[in-house]
């Protein structure tokens, strides 16, 4: 296929706006699935984002288009993700293109997920195909819609928004006319050094890791020797292919071109998404710029619940290897075992993650409450040495510490007008700095600077509830600031749970603590005798609750024992049990979440 006949793309979208259905309709109308196969929506596979409706992993699909004009294209169409919490896949997807189509639902209009999928495509320097969907339906409004993409952006014009029905068909040819006209073709020299971003991988047990590429410039050839640029690491393409969307194995890969290479490499962390692949022998002297590594923001414990742990971990490696942005190292709880410590780019990634481990590995886990990464200060120690903690257990007791710094986000909050006033108090509660705002249809966009902690936890939640669904946000790192961070002990029965211990703001400290001792009173298993919660913030206990003793199963065993006789049977219980208290406290997701929960 010859360059100027190539066109890499992707499809933006609203959750629901019928992203799914337009890419169904493309691949039927180029003859790339028949229509059993793309009634099941190939683009999304995996049984989680069946789930949550959306898509977790970039995946593409090469589509050969006969166009009016004669000439023959191929389409390469690279999906992407539909949440917020992916907007760093959402780039990478875009990285790979020249082109996107920005789908919006004629019965809903532009939403906020619209709006923020359209700034990142403008970054990326896309062309804009606006397309408006759902115009088969008695409730769209078609004109309103118009109004609103024309106010997203002047070079849209009545000319250039299509509309369409994805669903029964409807304007799609004019789509597949579109995208050859308006997209340009991929540049790039197959004379030149090989250049090729790596924008995915995925693990597969037999061949290694597989890349997927977009060819910037030069050839690969298969058997050709290739190098990583972060880190030199060499490896011959075993075999290329490209996808259609099954893996097609194919002799070259060329400039513009989107595919796979199976690189034999058998450890993940040699494979960095974001990574320029060249030749080994004529490596380019320019890798590809501005692609920021993943970074893991939030960290939590992973633990087996059912002695699994070597199910857990071997579900684990594989989750990692096909997930770059998910981390783990194995850590060990007093109070629950051997686990892992794994880090996420935020919550839902934590969720979809979690949820995997059970949908597609069958296995329970037990998540502690998560935390994101705090730099400290030792006292007497060079300024430059901080000690990075990921793991509230490794905090350093409060006498040593000189000073802590947390990491902070720009977040970037996209709402209806009419929920302003809430999202405003919400992003203040959570100790967010307003810098500005801007209007974009019935928009309005928020721009705060916050900790992460705030958001680490429970935010997402309340930003939807705050906006009845309708507000998304997105956030950027924006470095570490000094904070003024305490770490609470939980002791139960006079002895510390170190699976419990957090860290939060000292502002927060009192009410906070308060709070968690009266759910944890509820959520922690009872005992047949009285167990004591205490939080231990800096060596004083500063807020405590008793846990009532489980009494029933005591009465069992003694029926006609006197009242006397039971109460010196839990005394006796209570006396043991102190002495081991260390093991005694049982842990479920519920005491968790009592901290996760604090708001
Ligand atoms: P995605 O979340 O953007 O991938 O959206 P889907 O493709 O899964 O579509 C969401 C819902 O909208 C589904 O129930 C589709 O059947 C429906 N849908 C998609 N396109 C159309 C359309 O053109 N007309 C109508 N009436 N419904 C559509
Ligand atoms: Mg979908």
């Amino acid at each position: 296929m010859k360059q100027e006949q190539i066109r890499n793309f992707s499809i933006i979208a609203h959750i629901d706006h019928g992203k799914s259905t337009l890419a169904d309709r493309i691949m039927e109308l180029t003859g790339t699935t028949n229509d059993r196969e793309a009634k099941n929506q190939l683009l999304d596979d995996l049984a989680v984002e069946q789930s949550h409706g959306i898509t977790v992993k970039s995946k593409t699909v090469q589509n050969l288009y006969k166009a009016d004009n004669g000439n023959t294209y191929q389409y390469n169409l690279i999906d992407t993700p539909g949440h917020v919490d992916f907007s760093y896949e959402v780039s990478k997807s875009l990285a790979a293109s020249e082109g996107a189509l920005l789908l919006v639902d004629a019965t809903q209009g532009i939403q906020a997920q619209t709006v923020a999928n359209y700034r990142l495509a403008k970054q990326n320097h896309l062309t804009i195909i606006p397309v408006i969907n759902k115009i088969d339906s008695t409730i769209a409004d078609v004109p309103k819609v118009e109004q609103q993409i024309r106010n997203l952006d002047k070079e849209f014009t009545d000319m250039t928004i299509l509309k369409i029905s994805a669903k029964n068909g409807l304007g799609i040819h004019d789509v597949l006319e579109a995208i050859y006209q308006r997209i340009p073709a991929p540049c790039g020299e197959k004379q030149q050094p090989l250049k090729a971003l790596i924008f995915d991988s995925l693990f597969d047990p037999f061949k290694g890791i597989i890349a997927y590429v977009r060819i910037y410039d030069g050839i690969i050839t298969k058997h050709t020797t290739l190098m990583l640029m972060a880190n030199e690491q060499h490896f011959s393409a075993n075999e290329l292919g490209v996808f259609t969307p099954s893996m097609v194995p194919v002799n070259e890969l060329y400039p513009g071109e989107v595919g796979f290479i199976m690189t034999g490499l058998k450890e993940p962390h040699l494979v960095r998404i974001g990574d320029t692949l060249t030749n080994y022998s004529v490596p380019t002297n320019q890798p590809i710029q501005g692609y920021e590594p993943v970074q893991s923001m939030v960290f939590a414990g992973f633990y087996p619940k059912n002695n699994d742990y070597n199910k857990l971990k071997l579900a684990i490696e594989k989750l990692a290897l096909n997930d770059s942005s998910f981390q783990f190292n194995l850590e060990t709880s007093t109070a629950l075992g051997p686990g892992f410590r794994c880090g996420f780019l935020g919550i839902l990634h934590l969720q979809i993650i979690r949820e995997r481990l059970e949908k597609e590995y069958g296995l329970e886990v037990l998540t502690t409450s998560p935390n994101v990464t705090y730099q400290v200060h030792v006292k007497g120690q060079q300024q430059q040495d901080v000690l990075v903690v990921n793991n509230p257990v490794n905090f350093p007791y409060f006498s040593l510490i000189e000073d802590v710094e947390e990491p902070y986000v720009q977040a970037e909050i996209t709402t209806p007008n009419d929920s302003l006033g809430a999202i405003m108090k919400l992003a203040e509660k959570h100790k967010g700095i307003f810098q500005t705002m801007k209007n974009e249809a019935d928009l309005v966009t928020l721009i705060y600077n916050m900790p992460l902690s705030e958001i680490a936890y429970d935010f997402f939640s309340h930003l939807k509830s705050a906006s009845h669904g309708y507000a998304t946000m997105n956030t950027v790192f924006i470095g570490y600031q000094l904070a003024d961070v305490v770490k609470v002990e939980i002791h139960i029965n006079y002895a510390k749970v170190d699976a419990l211990s957090f860290v939060l703001h000292r502002e927060d400290a009192q009410i906070m603590t308060q709070a968690l001792v009266h759910k944890l009173k509820v959520t922690v298993p009872k005992k047949l005798y009285p167990m004591p919660v205490q939080a231990i913030i800096e060596g004083k206990v500063i807020a405590r609750i008793d846990i009532p003793p489980l009494r029933k199963n005591a009465a069992v065993n003694g029926e006609q024992r006197s009242i006397s006789k039971k109460q010196a049977l839990l005394r006796r219980q209570s006396a043991n049990k102190r002495l081991e208290a260390h093991s005694d406290v049982t842990l479920t997701q519920e005491v968790f979440n009592s901290i996760l929960e604090l708001d």
